[in-house]
């Protein structure tokens, strides 16, 4: 039994109102880590995270308060804000007894500050409402108050207002959640369960498992089974992270730490699951979580084809960090040997290829990304499709396509412009809402593939900034879909075909076929690009033939030179794509592809 009282909880806003700066001021206040060593961010370790200014992976850490009579011990769980990391706020959130909803007080609430919070109270916590920034000229905490407190039904003086920058009313902040988040329950003399809400894999450590623990206790040296699989681990090391890691004599109920196991893989030590001890095992498991399901599919591929094996190892290592990363692999016509992989979203996709590139230097090229349709054959059979050159041409009876319940939060004065936005990308108004005079909240129901391209970039720019998005799936729904396929000289490029609406299908097919114009250097013949919907030819291009000889230019003179121009072309030849007869430079597919 633990010898202080605990208290779990975590923060909980949008993207950017801060929950890492105020995390920060608390692990200062508290002394955990000292004015020497504090750095902006503390807890976002990766480059990326702190670059970014963004958090992906969640943060278990123990800090010591003291109120007037007792020491508790507080473990707060860092969250990351944006919506592809949904999982990762809910699985932090079962961790935990009590929220901290913050909401910059020059902004007010936003999408993610609603997502978050009903996720926080479908776990049943406690929600403590905070006002940051208000160091702020621009805060207005007065109004904030009054939007927050009629949100979650409070009287607006419960409204808490902190600066996470200068640490104005942190510390009030902080006896607020010891008065008022409860102390966990749990059985200390049942057999022991822990709950999974982190693991990761580190260079030196190996798998680092993060849990909370529900009943019983785990001591060193002990032997811990994974209820799921009845794998039996032998434990190396058990501690909390102070932030620092601390190794301790066990773990009790109620208290947030982390196990060693030596094991490699987080696929070992899967969120969600239930640690109990090899002997006198619990009989029943935690609820556990569902696996986040990746939505959006791209290919990636070395740009040099020789670095594939390289970029096969470098997804390979991602993966025992990321157990939501998936891939396997594929080969294109236009761009040799390369992997599908599936993301959460397209963050998720943006920051996986980033790390790529730059923890692993390699060079890469992504395809479009593409959600995932369901095709029923005319025969009946299901055919899940991920990448459009799968499309079981000719034998389509009818395509589904995921959809998304979507929250957009927008001053009044940009709502037309962005109903019409919506009703561009086929949204289905659900609902709208005010949350004060100029703060609406519009509802759509959308198609997932209507918003994995831009849709986020035209919100934004729509909006002058103004607008934030939240969505969550919603099931899928049959359309009128159908895939447009560009060929050069009749021969398919496969990694231009895409699936899209019908009323759409003709603005892609222009849109690509005058791109690879463009792109496309003159060939000894005249090159057709066509954009076809099975045989139908929706859009056509021509590459005219070339009739100069390369070495014409030579005016048949300096042998030297010209031996020069013909290796240098032979060069150029290596990096030259075949689609049929049509020699075609990876950079052009590289350039159409990227929309340059
Ligand atoms: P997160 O995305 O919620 O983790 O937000 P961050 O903690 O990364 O903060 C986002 C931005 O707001 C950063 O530029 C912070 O410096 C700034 N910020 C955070 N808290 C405060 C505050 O209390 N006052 C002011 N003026 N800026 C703040
Ligand atoms: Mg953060």
């Amino acid at each position: 039994t633990p010898a202080t009282q605990i208290r779990n909880f975590c923060i909980i806003a949008h993207i950017d109102h801060g929950k890492s700066t105020l995390a920060d001021r608390m692990l200062q206040i508290t002394g955990v880590v000292s004015d020497r060593d504090m750095r902006a961010q503390y807890l976002d370790r990766m480059d990326i995270e702190r670059e970014r200014g963004i958090t992906i992976k969640s943060q278990a850490v123990r800090m010591p308060w003291q109120s007037e009579t007792e020491t508790f011990a507080l473990n707060m769980i860092d969250t990351p804000g944006h919506v592809d990391f949904t999982y990762e706020v809910s699985r932090s959130l079962a961790a935990c007894e009590g929220a901290i909803l913050l909401v910059d007080a020059a902004q007010g609430i936003e999408a993610q500050t609603l997502a978050n919070l009903y996720l926080a109270l479908e776990n049943d916590l406690h929600i403590i409402p905070v006002l940051n920034k208000i160091d702020l000229p621009a805060a207005d905490p007065e109004k904030f108050s009054k939007e927050l407190a009629s949100l979650i039904g409070g009287k607006p003086e419960d409204v808490l207002r902190v600066s996470g920058k200068t640490g104005e009313g942190v510390e009030d902040l902080l006896d607020r959640i010891v008065e008022q988040i409860p102390a966990p329950k749990g059985d200390p003399e049942a057999p022991a369960r822990a709950m999974i809400f982190d693991s990761v894999y580190d260079t030196y450590r190996g798998v680092v498992t993060y849990v909370r623990m529900v009943d019983g206790t785990l001591s060193p040296r002990e032997r811990i089974q994974m209820m799921s699989t009845r794998a039996v681990h032998d434990l190396l090391e058990i501690g909390v992270s102070s932030p620092e890691p601390i190794p301790t004599d066990g773990l009790g109920v109620g208290e947030v730490g982390y196990l060693i196991t030596g094991v490699k893989d987080v696929r070992q030590s899967k969120v969600g699951d239930t640690v109990t001890t090899a002997r006198g095992s619990a009989s029943e498991a935690l609820a556990g979580y569902t696996d986040p399901k990746p939505m959006v599919f791209s290919g990636v591929y070395p740009i040099d084809g020789s670095d594939y094996a390289e970029l096969r190892e470098a997804l390979d290592k991602l993966k025992l960090s990321d157990a939501s990363l998936q891939y396997e692999p594929e080969t294109s016509v236009a761009l040799g040997f390369g992997f599908r992989c599936g993301f959460l979203g397209l963050l998720h996709l943006e920051i996986i290829t980033e790390r790529l590139s730059r923890e692993f230097g390699l060079d890469l090229i992504t395809t479009a990304p593409s959600v995932i349709y369901e095709v029923t054959t005319d025969t009946g059979e299901m055919v899940i499709v991920t990448n459009p050159s799968e499309y079981p041409d000719g034998r389509v009876a009818s395509v589904a396509e995921p959809m998304v319940k979507t929250a957009i939060l927008l001053p009044k004065d940009y709502v037309g412009a962005v109903m019409e936005l919506c009703q561009s990308r086929r949204g289905a108004l659900l609902g709208m809402e005010y949350f004060s005079e100029e703060r609406v909240e519009l509802r759509y129901l959308m198609p997932l593939g209507e918003i994995v391209f831009d849709f986020f970039d035209h919100l934004k720019s729509k909006t002058q900034g103004y607008a934030s998005l939240d969505y969550e799936p919603a099931g899928v729904q049959t359309a009128d879909l159908v895939k447009v396929d560009v060929l050069l000289q009749g021969d398919k490029v496969d990694a231009f075909s895409a699936i899209v609406h019908r009323d759409k299908a003709y603005a892609y097919g222009v849109l690509m076929t005058e791109r690879l114009r463009k792109l496309i250097p003159r060939q000894g013949f005249e090159v057709p690009i066509q954009a076809a919907i099975g045989a139908r030819i929706i859009a056509r291009e021509t590459i005219r033939a070339l009739r100069k000889d390369v070495l014409a230019k030579c005016y048949g003179g300096d042998i030297s030179r010209k031996r020069k121009l013909l290796e240098k072309q032979k060069e150029g030849k290596k990096r030259m794509k075949m689609v049929g007869r049509v020699e075609v430079p990876q950079e052009a597919f590289i350039a159409a592809l990227s929309g340059d």
